[in-house]
């Protein structure tokens, strides 16, 4: 056998270092890590805001930083996992070599970012972003860039088009009827907008941004593997710049709308009046954008091709990934998945639900190596898999999204939306049904997570409170107590 260990964890991002990570203070046997990327993302200066809302930094680290503060581990970085036999407990890998695990395996091989339709026309030109070579790639890019389509409604194009300076002009493409709408309703979408997200009014200073990364390796090497992905302000790091520096660009959304065709000048179809650019977008709604570059960011796709036919698999419908019930298990014995590659296929609380987040990632890959550990299914469940907790920034501004904040999977006729704005400061927004709170949107300093968090823990009756639950002069801690 060329490589050998009682458990294996497969890939290098958050997901499979945080399952090394919990393994290692659990059992003193060998794990052996194999990465596609070179280097991992190891999570550090943990936060915890509340109970179920965590901050913390991401540091890359190098296989033999790792292997340093984990004994017993082994890295293998740079080679990818083809195929798995979980009868065998054999991993084929890209250079030939096999790898045997005696006890269990972890597969943390994170998703791919969809490709934009009509892209293979011009590859050169449209971006993904993904990982550090996929950054690099577009900061070379920018150089000479005068006018940008990013296209996608979620945390990475809201991200890019709050950053990126130096461009004429940025064209927003989205397919929905507000901006974000991957995160936020269309209250809040506006609260942004009228805040100036999309203008120069709007930018916050850089020290109300919170830092939280550590980007450090990224040679430019081309990879046979895309590295892990990027998190959050992963933008902070860099100087995502056109070549007019850091003057604002004109920033135009196309709403409800998706790119029907990319063409290339030289295309019979070309429409003359775009020759000065070098692609142009053709969109649904008839109109042709052109651009010298495009940020394909619409969304992932669970990474599960080697394991087609070997494990279940959550169909296109249901969102695709790897089904794994609550203990991380999937359909193979001894075969456990983590992260971004997953379906979260149990009886979830009610106020969770699965999106592909850092922070999933990082609470799956430790709950995995848990029930690794302690296979007879008494491992213990991480409460976070009780309440929807996820704090991020978007255009300047603190956002904590709790619980079923926007009514997720909720009979509409069931529930009403408590919600006060003081405009360009903050946004709250509280989902209630039967005198309850189910979720809540908290944008800017609002400094009621906790507050909510137990809210929604609790299901305290906050009817007699009626709309004095969002009075600013009413102290909602004083009233449960
Ligand atoms: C630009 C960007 C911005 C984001 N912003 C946020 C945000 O603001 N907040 C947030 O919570 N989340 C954000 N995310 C999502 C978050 O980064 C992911 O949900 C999370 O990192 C997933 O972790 P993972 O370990 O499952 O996968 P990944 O980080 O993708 O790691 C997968 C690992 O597997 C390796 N691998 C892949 N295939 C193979 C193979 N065949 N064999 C061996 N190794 C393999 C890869 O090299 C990599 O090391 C963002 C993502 C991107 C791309």
């Amino acid at each position: 056998m060329d490589l050998q260990a009682s458990y294996i964890v497969v890939g290098g991002g958050i997901a499979g270092i945080s399952c090394v990570e919990t393994l290692n203070t659990l059992t003193q046997e060998s794990i052996l890590l194999i990465s596609g990327s070179d280097v991992v993302r190891v999570t550090t200066n943990i936060n915890q805001l509340t109970q179920a809302l965590v901050q913390f930094d991401v540091e890359e680290k190098t296989a033999s930083e790792l292997e340093k503060s984990c004994p017993g581990l082994k890295v293998v970085t740079g080679v990818t996992l083809v195929s798995l036999d979980p009868e065998l407990k054999q991993l084929k890998l890209s250079d030939g070599r096999v790898a045997c695990y005696e006890r269990s395996v972890c597969l943390c091989l994170g998703a791919s970012p969809k490709k934009l339709c009509g892209s293979e026309n011009a590859a050169d030109l449209v971006l993904t972003l993904r990982d550090m070579e996929s950054v690099a790639s577009l900061m070379e890019k920018l150089k000479s860039a005068k006018k940008v389509a990013v296209v996608g409604n979620g945390g990475i194009a809201t991200e890019l088009v709050y950053t990126l300076k130096g461009v004429q002009d940025i064209v927003w493409i989205v397919r929905d009827k507000h901006i974000s709408a991957a995160f936020v309703d269309p209250g809040a979408a506006q609260f942004f907008m009228s805040s100036g997200a999309l203008t120069e009014a709007g930018q916050k200073k850089p020290e109300t941004i919170i830092k939280r990364l550590t980007y450090k390796s990224f040679k430019g090497e081309k990879k046979e593997c895309q590295g892990a992905a990027l998190g959050p302000d992963w933008h902070s790091k860099f100087n995502i710049q056109g070549p007019a520096g850091d003057q604002m660009p004109n920033i135009k959304v196309e709403y409800e709308t998706e790119v029907k065709k990319i063409l290339r000048r030289g295309d019979s179809d070309f429409p003359k009046k775009h020759n000065e650019w070098p692609m142009v977008l053709e969109l649904v709604n008839g109109n042709f954008i052109g651009c010298d570059l495009v940020v394909n960011a619409i969304g992932v796709v669970p990474n599960c091709k080697p394991f087609e036919g070997i494990l279940e698999l959550a169909d296109a419908q249901l969102g695709t990934g790897i089904k794994i019930d609550k203990g991380m298990r999937t359909s193979a014995p001894g075969v456990f998945a983590a992260g971004d590659i997953v379906f979260a296929d149990w009886p979830k609380e009610k106020h969770w639900f699965q999106m592909r987040l850092w922070t999933q990632a990082r609470q799956m890959g430790s709950q995995a190596a848990r029930s690794m550990a302690t296979p007879s299914s008494a491992a213990m469940f991480d409460f976070s898999f009780e309440l929807f907790a996820h704090v991020t920034t978007f255009f300047g501004f603190k956002v904590v999204l709790l619980g079923l904040y926007n009514g997720q999977g909720m009979d509409p006729s069931t529930w009403e939306a408590l919600v006060r704005v003081t405009p360009g400061k903050e946004f709250i927004k509280l989902i209630i049904s039967n005198g309850k709170v189910h979720g809540a949107v908290l944008i800017g300093n609002t400094e009621l997570e906790e507050t909510c968090e137990n809210l929604i823990l609790n299901q305290l009756d906050v009817s007699a409170l009626g709309d004095d639950l969002l009075n600013p002069d009413v102290d909602i801690e004083d009233y449960f107590d």
